[in-house]
């Protein structure tokens, strides 16, 4: 199913089967980071609202959980910061009233994490990974770009409160920009920093796919490896590319919008979309090609190949 808020399910190499839910319009964040795979913020923002509406969420919601389809997780996530919309509470908790047996994941930039409201909002979710990629001012302001009024210690003093409240699952993620957030001092920093967090797992990610900023590049697994091992004794786990799964054509047969779906979030590879989708890669081909000759995606060469990305985004 895809519909204008809820896209997927896709195969996600950390959530399994996921449903996304996109809470925010292209491309409204706090941050606006470099390496972000949905490209560069056009509304730059910290302020709550409720973008798109709760309702219409929730009935759309409603429709698609009432069948009942095998999920992993259902997640907030996207192309923005979900915390951001005033309705999340309500989602996550129509979710967990009526459809208890579903787990809800939420991916957040920790940027809100600091209000009460919003602690408040995802303390019901199975699972929050807040990302933390830096914590001097100079990378922080470098990398992630923020909105006027967030710095370091609102974030890291908004992750610590939320972790003395919250019971459940909760991941950190440092996504790795070399040059920046992988000196000696930083990492350090971080470190320090979760010692005395209690977090249930820290995973490190790195750029798989292009970045709205050229000079983004990837970390080498060497690199990776080292990063890793400068936490210990913190266990940190590598976030690597998922290979395919065995779980192929579980989803749903309208395979043009899924397609679209995914690649509005991420540009993506063929592999990455056979993943994604579940759909086999000579039936995508087929859709790619009609895409690109009708002028809906485009192709472009990165790190792991031929990148599809719909053409209207930056
Ligand atoms: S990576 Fe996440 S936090 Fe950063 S700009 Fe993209 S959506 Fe916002």
């Amino acid at each position: 199913m895809t519909g204008e808020f809820i896209f997927g399910p896709v195969n996600s190499r950390r959530l399994g089967i996921s449903l996304g839910i996109d809470l925010l319009p292209y491309k409204t964040c706090s941050f606006d980071c470099v390496y972000c795979e949905c490209g560069l913020t056009t509304d730059l923002t910290f302020e709550r609202a409720e973008y798109v509406k709760t309702d219409q969420v929730i009935k759309d919601l409603r429709a698609y959980l009432e069948k009942r389809p095998e999920l992993d997780y259902i997640t907030f996530s996207g192309s923005g910061e979900p915390t951001l919309h005033t309705g999340i509470g309500r989602i996550i908790s129509f979710i967990k009233d009526e459809f208890p047996e579903y787990k809800v994941a939420v991916l957040t930039n920790s940027s809100l994490l600091f209000r009460e409201d919003v602690q408040n909002d995802i303390i019901r979710a199975d699972l929050v990974v807040p990302s933390l990629d830096a914590v001097t001012e100079e990378v922080f302001n470098k990398i992630l770009r923020p909105a006027d009024g967030l710095n370091p210690e609102l974030i890291l003093s908004g992750i610590k409160s939320f972790r003395e409240k919250f019971r459940n699952r909760l991941v950190i993620e440092i996504f790795i920009i070399p040059g920046f957030n992988d000196t000696i001092e930083e990492i350090s920093l971080i470190k320090e920093f979760l010692i005395n967090l209690n977090a249930d797992g820290i995973q490190l990610n790195s750029l798989d796919r292009p970045a709205p900023e050229e000079w983004v590049k990837p970390v080498s697994e060497d690199n990776l490896i080292r990063l890793r091992d400068m936490f210990k004794p913190l266990v940190v786990q590598i976030i690597r590319r998922a290979r395919r799964s065995s779980a192929q054509n579980v989803f749903h047969n309208d395979a043009e919008d899924t397609i679209i779906a995914v690649l509005k979030r991420r540009p993506s590879t063929l592999d990455d979309l056979v993943y994604a989708a579940g759909i086999n890669a000579k039936e995508i081909t087929v859709y790619l090609e009609k895409m690109r000759d009708e002028g809906v995606i485009i192709e472009k060469k990165g790190i792991r190949g031929l990148f599809y990305r719909i053409s209207n985004r930056n």
